[in-house]
């Protein structure tokens, strides 16, 4: 666990936050300044500080934040209409939080282009 890092807080307990699901492997919670009806941040509970440090050893965790986006995309009621993931990375990816999130965004229709 990183001290400074909001989303290792959230993940260990250490902060107040909207969890929605925590296994061994990772936290869901909700966005606070979330951008749509439906704003949800999936993390490793081990500090990654983006895609870019991510290892082949963590192949088998990505592929469970994405289990855990359906899953909850499902839960949440907006899998068959559909939704948006979306992992910045980097300043110019938009990233602001350095501990590596998956977005999982929804609940309307989503505008395009992308930036
Ligand atoms: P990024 O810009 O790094 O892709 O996304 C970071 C996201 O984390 C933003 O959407 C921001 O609203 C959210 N966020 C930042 N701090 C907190 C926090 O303390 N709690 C929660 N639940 N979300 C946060
Ligand atoms: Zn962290």
């Amino acid at each position: 666990m990183v001290d400074a890092c909001i989303f290792c807080k959230i993940a260990n307990n250490k902060t107040q936050s909207t969890t929605l699901y925590h296994d061994e492997q990772v936290t869901a919670f909700r966005d606070t300044h979330p951008v749509a009806p439906t704003h949800i941040l999936i993390i490793p509970n081990k500090h990654i500080q983006s895609l870019n440090e991510l290892l082949d050893e963590d192949k088998s965790l990505i592929g469970h934040m994405f289990i855990v986006a359906r899953q909850i995309a499902a839960q949440e009621g907006i899998h068959e209409g559909g939704y948006r993931i979306i992992v910045n990375t980097g300043p110019d990816g938009g990233q602001t939080v350095f501990h590596l999130h998956l977005h999982l965004i929804g609940g309307q229709r989503m505008r395009h282009p992308l930036g």
